[in-house]
This record gives structure tokens, sequence and C-alpha cells, in this order.
């Protein structure tokens, strides 16, 4: 009597076993063919706007349809956050109608969700993205998400290579931040403490009186550079320091005894070895094997040849998405709007202020 007690409540516990492993199986099949189809089906269009450019791209089914931009310069100076705002106002109209056409779609009624940069950036710059896809989503009845800029730099870096699990080194106009997951979240293992790399470089050549965007003028000065000029070379732990160096590269001009070019060179040369150390660095204490890079900056030929190097020197594999997709850009928006959606994330309209002051840290990843 016992012993059939017993071998009923195993066979019971059998059972309940094999449903509870049967509706696990059945819910995550579920939630899979769901994003599947999300993924495969749903066209999103991503609006960029955190600084000085205004981007939109299109992705359906992991492809991009359209990326265009139209971005903020100056031929002396630096960026004017208001000025930058207005040049957005200015030409979002023609942005859309160009990505629309070069997507082949008639209208916004044939896209499935928007997305835009609800952080982090310029406050001025990312309202105008906010206000566009807001006004997008009540006039043609569509949904919305907002998304954090610095984690779309690295979702379209994943997406466009092979990478799996790397570690990011973003460097941007605003960000300077060596990040990768861990624990659930995308956590900043460096950082620049006093300003990002694109910033020191644009402020660098304004000095000089080069103009804006400044990164692609001083690597053209750098080819021709020939004397490593010694400037402070700041690494704090994981972290870099800029503004020194920035005092230092203008104080050495203008006394006048060097030339922009062995300037700009001794600048790439110094300022890249900094950044290149700390990746290498939080490769090391992550233990991931796979470094990308993300950010204008990051378009610097001199910058993906020391990471190429510093990568194969410890066996590891570096990845480096086209231009394109390096600096600002709507695609990656739109991507990261996509995979947002397919996990479940809903904005109702109240929910999209902007967060210009938000880190990458802050983000809670579900998806
Ligand atoms: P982002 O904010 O990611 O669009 O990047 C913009 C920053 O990238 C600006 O500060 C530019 O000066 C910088 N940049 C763009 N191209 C290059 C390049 N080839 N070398 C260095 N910096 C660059
Ligand atoms: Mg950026």
């Amino acid at each position: 009597m016992f012993s059939t007690l017993i071998l009923n409540a195993q066979n019971l516990l059998c059972f309940g076993t094999c449903v509870v492993l049967f509706f696990l199986f059945f819910n995550s099949y579920n939630k899979f063919i769901k994003n599947i189809k999300i993924v495969k089906t749903m066209i999103c269009l991503g609006i960029e706007s955190t600084a000085h450019t205004f981007g939109i791209g299109i992705i359906k089914n992991r492809k991009i349809l359209a990326n265009v931009k139209d971005s903020y310069t100056t031929k002396k100076g630096g960026i004017i956050p208001q000025k930058s705002a207005e040049h957005h106002v200015e030409i979002c109209d023609k942005v859309i109608k160009k990505v629309l056409e070069k997507a082949k779609l008639k209208s916004i009624k044939e896209i499935d969700l928007i997305a835009f940069s609800q952080s982090p950036g310029l406050g001025h710059c990312l309202r105008i993205g906010a206000n566009v896809a807001r006004s997008l989503s009540i006039l043609y009845n569509k949904p919305i998400i907002g998304v954090n800029h610095c984690i779309a730099h690295l979702k379209i870096g994943k997406l466009l290579t092979e990478a799996k699990d790397p570690v990011l080194l973003y460097v941007s106009g605003a960000n300077t931040q060596v990040i990768a997951l861990e624990g659930g979240k995308y956590r900043i293992f460096g950082e620049s403490l006093d300003g990002g790399v694109g910033n020191f470089l644009d402020t660098f050549a304004r000095h000089i009186g080069i103009g804006f965007p400044g990164g692609p003028k001083i690597a053209k000065l750098a080819e021709k550079g020939k004397k490593l000029i010694e400037i402070p070379y700041i690494v704090k732990g994981m972290d870099i320091s800029v503004s020194g160096i920035l005092t230092r590269l203008k104080q050495l001009y203008d006394s006048g005894k060097y030339n922009k070019e062995d300037l700009a060179y001794s600048c790439q040369e110094t300022v890249f070895a900094m950044l290149i150390e700390v990746a290498e660095r939080a490769m090391a204490h992550c233990n991931k094997n796979e470094l990308l890079l993300g950010g204008g900056v990051a378009c610097n030929k001199r910058l993906q040849e020391m990471a190429k190097q510093m990568c194969k020197e410890r066996g590891s594999k570096c990845f480096v998405p086209a231009n394109e997709y390096l600096i600002d850009n709507g695609a990656m928006i739109a991507w990261l709007g996509l995979l947002e959606y397919d996990t479940g994330v809903r904005m109702k309209i109240e929910e999209t202020e902007i967060k210009p002051y938000e880190r990458t840290d802050d983000v809670e990843v579900v998806w």
C-alpha cells in the first residue's frame, strides 16, 4: 500500500515535471517565433539627432533599406547647439523624403515602428529628433520607441560584423567609452574623465584654424607629420584624460616652434595609444576576445591600424563597420528600436521625454 503510494507520487512528480518542461519549451518557442516574425516583417524608421547629425535609417528584416544623413558643419569655430538644432529643423523634411525614396517606400504609412535617439546628447538637438518622431507617430498612428545612442552604436556594429560578445571602443565627439555587456547591463569599463576625444580633436583643430569637424582634417595633417613631439600621456587606471593634453598642444602651437603636421601626428600617436591601452585592459578584465570600434573618431585609419595590431598581438579579433555606420546614423537607431520592440518594450508618448545625461550603464538591458 505504502509502496503503491510512493509509486503514484513518483508518477505524479514525473508528470508534473513534464508539464512544466512542456510549458517552458512552448513559451520560449513562442517567443522565439514571435521575435523572428517581428524582426523579419516590421519596417522601422530610426531618427538620430544627438548632436551635429540629423540622420534617418530604415531597416527591414535585418537589412538596411536606406540610411540618409545631413550634418551641421562650420568653416571656423565649433558646434553651437542652437545652430545645430536650427540646421536639423531646416533639413528634416528633405531627409525624410530622401530616405523614403531610397528605401522605395511611398509614405510613412508603410513604416511599422518609429525609433529615435532619446539619450544622451545635446538637449537642443535631441529635442528636434524627438519632436519629429512624436509627430510621425501621432500623425500616422505608429508605435514609438526612444533608445540610447551609445548602445545603438554597439548594436549596429554587431549587426554588420561577425562580432558576438565584443568590447566596444566607442570614440565619438562627446563620448569616449569602453563598453561591454556584463551582468545584464552595458557597463562602462573605461572612459574619458574630461571630454570626448572627438571634441578634443575638434577643439584643437579650431585653435589652429582648420574648422569643424576637425578629426578628419587632423588625420590628413598627421599623414605629413614626421617628428614625434613629447606631449603628456594620461591614463588613469581604465580611464583617460585629454584636457591637459589639449592645453599643452595649444601652448606648443602658440610658441610658433612646431608645425601643424608634427603636432597633429604627435597628437594622434599619443591619444590613440591611450585609447588602445584602456581598450586592451578592458578586454583582459572582461576576458573577451573581440574588439568592436564605434563612433566618428573610429573612422581614423591610424586608430584602426593600432586597434588591429593590438588585437593581433593578443590573439583577438578586431571588427570595424563601414564609416557610414561608425559615425552617427539613423540606421543604428532603427535597429535598436526593433530589437527593443521585439522583447516587448513599449512607450507611451508621455514617456518619450529626452534624457540628455543618461549614462550607458543606466539602461536595463532586456533585449
Ligand atoms: P560622431 O559624434 O560619432 O558622429 O563623431 C564625430 C566626431 O568624429 C567628430 O569629433 C569628428 O571630428 C570625428 N571624426 C570623424 N572622422 C574622423 C577621422 N577620420 N579621424 C578622427 N576623428 C574623426
Ligand atoms: Mg555617436
